[in-house]
């Protein structure tokens, strides 16, 4: 080769590379922060997503992230949670991660009456985003922990807020929501919690997720089946990729969450979630398992989220690593 074609081959070397690093700076990371390292245990529930601007969300934190302290969490800008159930917002959490079992994981540690939601946005000066009526009592959580009440912010159905390169819109979730006493505290959280009665906070909600890289996410949050899963996040949003909620008994079950898959939100992939049982055994999915009959049951690529495990998408959903 003569000295200008090797210049030549060097300099179109370098633009391939670069190319490359582009493609995959340009993908969304998704790391699930679960109970068990590199399995899918049954409290499992929190996702952390990565923008590619380096924004980075996590949802539904739950009780396996074991605290502000967990050594996982790194920096978090925005907590997203779907409803205010404990599995959810965190009313417990484990010891450190990955203590106890993937069957039976310790999570001795309370959180009352903050929430594991609450002093983790506290100790990151993260922003909580939250639809419905619940944006108030994180405010109100925040500020009684030192914290800036104007970081828990509202998206109500129909509008988005971006925050980084992330833009964010709550969308329904057929549940319930009522918020426990424990959160409330005092003689008012003691004679409610005696007559049973919880505290209203609005409706359950999913989320949609679009990211800078133009992938678009939709987050069941825990649901039954909907016509808004047509009419709303299929009809208007198209989501690439969805977390599909699949444990039966509080959400959709498998059989009920692949019709939501398949004939509803039809994305081009989907992350299984809250399966509320043991779905791996060293990280492979167990026979006659929920999950299994969910991946069964779907007609497009289904990811397991193993916890730890970071997995890429681009922006038409396509898993480009880690699944
Ligand atoms: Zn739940």
């Amino acid at each position: 080769m003569k000295g200008k074609s090797l210049v030549r081959a060097a300099l179109q070397g370098c633009l391939a590379a670069a190319v490359a690093q582009a493609a995959v700076a340009a993908d969304v990371k998704v790391t699930p922060l679960g109970g068990h390292e590199g399995e899918l245990c049954p409290q499992d529930r929190a996702l952390l997503f990565e923008d590619p601007d380096g924004t980075r969300v996590l949802y539904d934190v739950g009780r396996t992230v074991a605290g502000a302290e967990d050594p996982r969490l790194g920096r978090i800008d925005v907590i997203l949670v779907s409803h205010m159930h404990g599995d959810h917002v965190g009313n417990a959490h484990n010891k450190a991660p990955g203590s106890g079992s993937c069957d039976k994981p310790d999570t001795s540690v309370s959180a009352l009456p903050n929430s594991n939601t609450v002093n983790i946005a506290l100790a990151k000066k993260a922003k909580i985003v939250t639809g419905s009526e619940m944006p108030p009592f994180f405010a109100g959580k925040l500020a009684a922990g030192g914290g800036d009440p104007k970081d828990s912010v509202l998206a109500r159905f129909g509008g988005s807020v971006k925050i980084g390169g992330v833009a964010i819109a709550t969308v329904p979730a057929f549940h319930s929501n009522g918020l426990d006493p424990d959160y409330i505290g005092g003689e008012l959280g003691k004679s409610m919690k005696a007559a049973g009665i919880a505290g209203y906070v609005g409706e359950a909600t999913g989320y949609v997720l679009t990211f800078s890289n133009g992938l678009v996410v939709y987050l069941s949050g825990d649901t039954g089946i909907t016509a808004e899963q047509d009419l709303v996040v299929r009809g208007h949003y198209k989501p690439s990729l969805a977390v599909m909620n699949i444990g039966g008994g509080f959400t959709t079950g498998p059989t009920e969450a692949a019709y939501v898959i398949n004939d509803l939100v039809k994305p081009k992939a989907v992350i299984a979630s809250h399966v509320n049982e043991v779905g791996t055994r060293e990280g492979k999915v167990l026979p006659g398992s929920k999950t299994e009959a969910f991946i069964k049951a779907v007609s497009v690529p289904v990811h397991v989220p193993l916890s730890g495990r970071t997995m890429t998408f681009d922006s038409a959903g396509k898993c480009a690593a880690g699944c």
